[in-house]
């Protein structure tokens, strides 16, 4: 079911002014149980600090799952080039496999600028969840979209079909090594999730943690249950007379950006620019057009069958290496 904007103004307007909590049913299209909202009108870019805060706090809290590649990285069949960002890790400018978050930085005419935190918008029904052959994507049930890094090969499938090209590959890591390291995958698939752990634990994400520290009631990220979020930014559209983005895009998405400058003009100026993360308003999900159901519905035949022989072949590399390993320990006994 497609989302309108005039649905979601509906629905969370109601909630604001009744006070009562919608369930997803009645909303119709919404799913997951927790929603963001980034404020463009808030957001300053951390012009006083070396590095935007939010960003450090997403680098800090996810240091420990940064991609650690093997050395003499390998190029696979068909490519005769691979993605290795291992060395440019301090890079903050745009995402990266060791950069979940970044603030982009607009420019407008009248002088004014626009800072733009990016990063996975968390969407009600994620293509790079349906399309991934080997199914190492899940939406959970807090709203989030997750990659298991046991699971993905690499193929960037994700980001083919992510409207906003987020996931970043880094190669020599993955069970692509394992399995078909010259011909199948090519690395592991990164980006942001939510702060799973965190966010499964009941705390609030290391980004909005740390906005929130440094502009407290004015926190330019805020997170929290769906209903309540909806609410503030339908809140805020109508007082504010505010733009409002994410909220019908690519089928509905758990993240809403609030701004004061249309987002065509934000668009214009990011497409003038030639920046590779764009934020067009009309974007429709490619599980929602016909031409690509019909990949989907490939995707969906394909996908259990791929999976199946790459963990046959996975499973008798390990049965191999184990049988070798007993017939060592027999010989040196
Ligand atoms: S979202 Fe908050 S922490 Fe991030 S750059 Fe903007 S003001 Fe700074
Ligand atoms: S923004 Fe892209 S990567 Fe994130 S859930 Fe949506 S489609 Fe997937
Ligand atoms: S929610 Fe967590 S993983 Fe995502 S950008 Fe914020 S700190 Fe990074």
């Amino acid at each position: 079911m497609e989302l309108t904007r005039r649905d979601f103004l509906k629905v969370a307007g109601a909630a604001a002014v009744s006070g009562k909590i919608i369930s997803a049913e009645e909303a119709g299209a919404f799913t997951g149980r927790y929603a963001t909202i980034i404020d463009l009108t808030r957001c300053d870019g951390c012009k006083d600090e070396p590095m935007p805060l939010c960003v450090k706090a997403c680098r800090e809290e996810n240091k420990r799952r940064f991609p650690e590649p093997v050395k003499d990285i390998q190029p696979y069949w068909p490519h005769k080039f691979y993605e290795d960002w291992s060395k440019k890790r301090d890079v903050l400018n745009t995402l990266t496999p060791y950069n979940w978050i970044f603030v982009q930085k607009v420019s407008l005419d009248d002088g004014q600028k626009v800072f733009i935190p990016r990063r996975c918008m968390h969407c009600d029904n994620p293509p790079c969840v349906s399309l991934c052959p080997f199914g190492a994507l899940s939406k959970e049930r807090e709203g989030n979209t997750v990659i298991s890094d046991k699971l993905c090969f690499g193929g960037a499938k994700c980001r083919d079909v992510c409207p906003w090209h987020i996931p970043q590959r880094q190669a020599g890591v993955g069970l692509y090594l394992k399995i078909m390291p010259k011909y199948a995958g090519g690395g592991v698939m990164y980006k942001c999730d939510l702060c799973n752990e965190r966010i499964r634990e009941g705390k609030q994400p290391a980004c909005v943690e740390a906005c929130t520290q440094r502009l407290k009631e004015k926190t330019a990220l805020i997170f929290g249950e769906r209903q309540t979020i909806m609410s503030l930014a339908a809140g805020r559209v109508r007082s504010e007379k505010l733009h409002l983005y994410g909220d019908t895009q690519n089928g509905g998405t758990s993240t809403f950006y609030l701004s004061q400058v249309p987002f065509g003009i934000i668009e214009e100026r990011l497409r003038s620019g030639k920046e590779k993360f764009l934020m067009a308003e009309n974007i429709v999900s490619p599980l929602e057009k016909a031409h690509d159901l019909a990949k989907y519905f490939i995707f969906g035949t394909v996908a259990p069958v791929i999976a199946a022989i790459v963990a046959f072949m996975y499973k008798g590399k390990e049965r191999e290496k184990s049988s070798k390993n007993a017939t060592h320990e027999d010989q040196e006994t």
